[in-house]
């Protein structure tokens, strides 16, 4: 089998009594865009720090292009890390501080690096900003600045603490575009660290999703959402209406369940492992479940009342009683009048349908 391009290897950092990676095997593909996703203190940072040599395994082994580069120092590592403060010198111009790595380059001459520089402001599209100073440019724009610097000295791999942190919602939307097009351009390896989920998503070639210094799963962002691994997983990456649940019986590539929560059996797709009389979890999301007045013909229906409704436009989030559980179910208003559903013409009673493809069991 090909060597991948960086290879982790039950990776583990104790500082003091305190474990913040625990045993971490992964594999990045060249080119890919990669993403720690998890919440704080999870160990993400940790695990970018140690990839571009700041701190040490205390076990484990990090194999870059099939060499192991365990005390290798950062500056010879063709690695460059990006932190979250951009670190831009607020005295010299956005070209200035694009160049500023390459002035240690060997063998490069004034010429080589002016042009560099210019390639890179091109690439961020910066070229119009070059003579000014960070003050004078927008907080996006610094973003870029930043990116074109790390970009300049040409790394292997590229590591970005928190690349869209500083940015408000709306221009880190954009710029989330904006990255995956730089990179695609540059083929350049990126390990992206994020809290935050759809960041991840939208960014991402796979993702590996932390929980206490340990990856919980690895998997495209599709596979994350759709084929979740553990609860944890589940509940992290969007919303999950959950229900304690018992295998009944394993038939035909399907699971029938008993849920108590639901008043009675649903059918939901198999996963390995499982076994007839197992408690589970039932997890199905909010966007998979379907609302009608009629009882639809469905594998999995039952019987609610809308106890209230949100409405934020494109779509609308329900919440359905049940006799044992409220569950979310997210509509697309799609049609004009959608958004005129009332909690009171829905109060009798609505159907909620869901597929067994959409029925997710977990067991962790
Ligand atoms: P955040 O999103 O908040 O930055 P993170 O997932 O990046 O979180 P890390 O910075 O990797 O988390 O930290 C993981 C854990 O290790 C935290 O509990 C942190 O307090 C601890 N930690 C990190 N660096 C050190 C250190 N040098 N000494 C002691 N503990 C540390």
């Amino acid at each position: 089998m090909e060597e991948p391009f960086l290879r982790i290897e039950g990776v583990s950092k104790v500082f003091g009594a305190f474990q913040a990676v625990s045993n971490v095997s992964l594999t990045v593909g060249k080119g890919e865009i990669f993403s720690l996703l998890g919440g704080s203190g999870c160990g993400k940072t940790t695990l970018l720090r140690m990839l571009a040599g700041f701190e040490e395994p205390t076990s484990g082994s990090i194999f870059l292009d099939g060499r192991d580069i365990a005390g290798v120092p950062p500056w010879e590592r063709p690695v460059h890390m990006m932190f979250q403060s951009y670190a831009i010198f607020p005295h010299m111009t956005v070209a200035a501080n694009v160049g500023y790595g390459l002035k240690h380059e060997e063998g490069l001459t004034k010429q080589q690096r002016a042009a560099r520089v210019a390639e890179m402001l091109d690439l961020v599209q910066l070229t119009p900003f070059a003579h000014r100073k960070p003050h004078q440019i927008s907080g996006g724009q610094r973003q870029r600045v930043a990116l074109a610097r790390a970009l300049a000295r040409q790394p292997k791999l590229l590591l970005l603490d928190e690349p869209l942190a500083a940015l408000d919602k709306k221009l880190r939307e954009h710029t989330q575009f904006e990255l995956m097009s730089i990179q695609e351009r540059t083929g350049v390896t990126f390990i992206v660290v994020t809290h935050d989920q759809e960041e991840a998503m939208t960014l991402s070639d796979r993702i590996a999703v932390m929980d206490k210094g340990q990856v919980k799963q690895v998997g495209t962002p599709t596979e994350i959402y759709e084929y979740p691994n553990s609860r944890f997983v589940a509940s992290f990456i969007g919303s999950v209406n959950s229900f304690e649940a018992r295998v009944i019986e394993r038939t035909g590539g399907f699971l029938r369940l008993s849920v108590p929560g639901l008043g009675g059996e649903v059918v939901a797709r198999d996963v390995a492992g499982v076994v007839e009389g197992q408690s589970v979890t039932l997890a199905v999301r909010p966007e998979k479940i379907t609302l009608s007045k009629e009882r639809p013909e469905a594998a999995n229906t039952v019987q609610g009342h809308v106890k209230d409704l949100a409405y934020f436009g494109k779509d609308s989030l329900y919440r359905v009683e049940l006799p044992g559980a409220l569950l979310q179910v997210h509509a697309v208003n799609a049609r004009r009048g959608d958004e005129g559903l009332r909690v009171a013409d829905w109060y009798d009673a609505v159907w909620l349908s869901f597929d067994p493809g959409s029925a997710i069991v977990l067991v962790d």
